[in-house]
């Protein structure tokens, strides 16, 4: 299995950073964590385009997750045969939501099937919500369900994917919960988004100051990792944006986990087989 970090942003504007989304690939199933700002442009370096995707899974509905849904729900529709179906999971909520996206492509998806003989139905939406303890397969890959606590925001969904003997789970957005525990014991790679509280504190913005109540710090997260005895702790969400020169901060910060620790710009890949980062 492979994890690539699409985008490590945060809804914080950076040119560098495109908004939170995961791609994990079994080897047969292309599955999408999320779908934050930039994400098809990123599918596109990654050298895929949505309609190569087995499906989306959504981990909560905060906006830095889902604003460009609508985009590679367009895109898989114009790029794949007409008809064909598009799997989209997330939390309760997920299913109002994409009425609510399917009601605002209503106008262009009327052009492009009066415009194209061969696109004659508007995209073909699967969706699923789910609850914790949940199980559900995207393409052939079966996919856990696990909750995470990310309160205000409710519900929100962390996920775990195993295969040959690897798992990967990916915590989203929130703070550590003995569900998460659960969730992430044993794995091979644990993706967590996460805010530098250090950095934070240090800028006084109240609206800044509330996000600290509902995201993993850096060393929240490797304790996590560590309590899991997991292989790989994968960083992602960066609050602040992350630097080559401030790297070896964010990775003091983390030094309670002992195992590998992944961490970089977008695109950073991490081989979950062999343990290589590219
Ligand atoms: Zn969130
Ligand atoms: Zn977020």
């Amino acid at each position: 299995m492979k994890i690539v970090l699409l985008g490590t942003g945060s809804p914080i504007p950076n040119p560098d950073n495109a908004g939170p989304s995961t791609l994990v690939q079994t080897g047969t199933a292309n599955i999408l964590f999320d779908a934050g700002r930039g994400v098809v442009m990123r599918l596109a370096k990654a050298q895929l385009v949505p309609a190569m995707l087995h499906g989306v899974v959504l981990t909560h509905l905060h906006s830095d997750h889902v604003c460009d849904l609508n985009d590679v729900i367009t895109t898989q529709w114009v790029m794949a045969p007409s008809g064909t179906n598009f799997k989209i999971v997330g939390p309760v909520g997920t299913k109002a939501f994409i009425d609510g996206m399917r009601e605002m492509l209503q106008a262009d998806v009327g052009y492009r099937i009066g415009h194209h003989a061969d696109l004659n139905e508007p995209p073909k939406l699967e969706v699923l919500e789910v609850r914790p303890g949940d199980t559900f397969t995207i393409g052939d890959q079966e996919v856990i369900a696990g909750a995470t606590d990310h309160r205000p925001v409710e519900p929100s969904i962390g996920y775990r994917i195993e295969k040959d003997g690897e798992s990967v789970v990916i915590g989203g957005d929130g703070v550590p919960c003995a569900t998460l525990d659960e969730l992430v014991k044993g794995a091979s790679a644990y993706v967590q988004t996460v805010i530098r509280d250090d950095w934070v504190k240090s800028i006084p913005n109240p609206r800044l100051q509330d996000i600290l109540d509902y995201h993993s710090s850096v060393a929240q997260a490797a304790d996590t990792a560590q309590r899991g005895g997991v292989k790989a702790l994968v960083l992602t969400h960066f609050v602040p944006p992350l630097s080559e020169e401030t790297e070896h901060e964010w990775r003091e910060l983390a030094s309670g986990f002992s195992g590998l620790l992944v961490m970089g710009p977008d695109l950073t890949t991490l081989d979950v087989t062999t343990m290589a980062i590219s």
